[in-house]
């Protein structure tokens, strides 16, 4: 690995690391389509099967494209070491598989993606993991919560659908008050926009599948250590960390592992025994996309900014939710968190309401109408006939995503003709 990590973000985009591949001299860091890797003699097997020594020795558990995805993303927010998996949830799946036992709690905003809620509230369950919802936007909420089972605080730093930004600092001291780690989703804001361990996150999880990957073609997703909270200060036991490990010769993971423990736990217990590894050829594909990273969250905030204001100028449109537009109550908390662009996720309410929200998903043309954010194209839907479907009319109203909202996440493209086939669908409401 070169050793890059006193430079500037977006020299760590590109370089991060990656070096050219030592047996061949390939200067783009190759896919390594292998499912496994000869050892040098029994010797060094035993070591890493050991873990006395780190290296590759089945794709499930790691790869070499992957490693290098996890070293830059790891740069990139600040932590300590990070583990890249198959897809957001499963990078959700592995956090909370290390840190809950059956019975335990964690809290959760209610404000998230909705396949967030969804796998909190119906898959979850089934491993007798609890969770508590807060309110993400009265931080006091969360204090409330909290019980002598809580393990977790689970927030995400811009909230989806509704493009809102988290008063993460409050929360964060909540957490530390009751030395409870907080696990922030930090997917659509990118360590671009906001780096969470600066206001006191301690795990960062991503699907990679949106702005990092950028490109709509690969499902990821990681767990970022931030290498910040004290296992074996905590007042509560997190088993996986503190206990000694049967599987491991009796190894104590905190111990053994400091500052990279939560990571390595999630690797050698969580992955290895529930498999969800991200392909070679998908940590190869992310891996490209986040060298641009800057360069595009530039042009997608730049670009969502200039929409909003027109919507919010448009006379079919009842409201603009983006807090990058300085009328919005959430404004002056984007300066703060994410100063550098608001992202570009956001909702937008019609006066026409439900029918109008899904007449206009079908007009536009250059948004795409589908399931997905953060792709370099221009993506439109209406949240409460498809994501937030499966939710309750309570929940959808809290999640942001009543029934005439709709949600854009604003591509790269020419800002002028995307405002273009916004007008033209928007006067065929009439
Ligand atoms: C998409 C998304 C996820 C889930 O990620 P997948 O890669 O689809 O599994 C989690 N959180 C947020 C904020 C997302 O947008």
């Amino acid at each position: 690995m070169t050793e890059t990590n006193s430079h500037s973000f977006a020299t760590l985009a590109v370089h991060a690391g990656a070096a050219p591949d030592p047996t061949t001299g390939s200067r783009v860091t190759p896919i390594y389509q292998t499912a496994s890797y000869v050892f040098r003699d029994a010797d060094h097997a035993a070591a890493l099967f050991g873990l006395q020594e780190f290296g590759n020795i089945y794709t499930r558990i790691g790869n070499p494209t992957q490693s290098v995805l996890e070293a830059r993303v790891a740069a990139l927010e600040g932590g300590s070491a990070a583990l890249a998996v198959a897809s957001g949830h499963a990078a959700q799946l592995l956090a909370f598989h290390t840190l809950l036992e059956p019975g335990d709690e964690f809290i959760a905003a209610r404000q998230l993606y909705g396949g967030s809620i969804n796998q909190f509230s119906h898959g979850f369950s089934k491993f007798g993991w609890r969770v508590a919802w807060a309110d993400a936007t009265k931080p006091e909420t969360f204090r409330a919560a909290v019980t002598e089972k809580t393990r977790a605080i689970f927030i995400e730093s811009i909230a989806n659908p509704g493009g809102i930004i988290i008063d993460i600092p409050a929360i964060a001291k909540i957490a530390k008050e009751f030395r409870i780690p907080l696990i922030v989703d930090n997917t659509l804001a990118t360590p671009y926009l906001c780096r969470p361990k600066e206001f006191g996150a301690d795990i960062v999880v991503h699907s990679l599948t949106k702005f990092m990957g950028g490109q709509g073609n690969s499902i990821g997703g990681i767990v970022v250590d931030c290498g910040t909270f004290d296992w074996n200060g905590a007042p509560h036991r997190y088993r996986t960390l503190v206990e000694p490990n049967p599987s491991y010769n009796g190894m104590v993971l905190a111990d053994a592992f400091g500052p990279m423990a939560f990571a390595l736990a999630c690797r050698v217990m969580g992955l290895r025994d529930l498999g969800p590894a991200i392909a070679p050829l998908n940590a190869f594909l992310i891996l490209n996309g986040i060298e641009t990273l800057p360069l595009r969250m530039e042009k997608h905030c730049e670009n969502a900014v200039r929409v909003a204001a027109f919507l919010e100028r448009h006379k079919a449109v009842a409201w603009v939710n983006y807090a990058g537009l300085p009328s919005s109550s959430n404004h002056a908390l984007a300066t703060e968190i994410t100063p550098r662009g608001a992202g570009a996720v956001f909702t937008f309410g019609l006066k026409g309401g439900y029918e109008a929200g899904k007449k206009l998903v079908s007009n536009l043309k250059l948004f795409s109408h589908l399931a997905n954010i953060g792709d370099v194209r221009s993506l439109v839907i209406h949240p409460a006939s498809t994501t937030h479907r499966q939710l309750t009319d309570e929940q959808r109203i809290t999640a942001g995503a009543g029934p005439d909202v709709v949600r854009l996440s604003v591509g790269i493209e020419d800002a002028n003709d995307l405002i273009g086939d916004l007008q033209d669908a928007l006067s065929g409401l009439a």
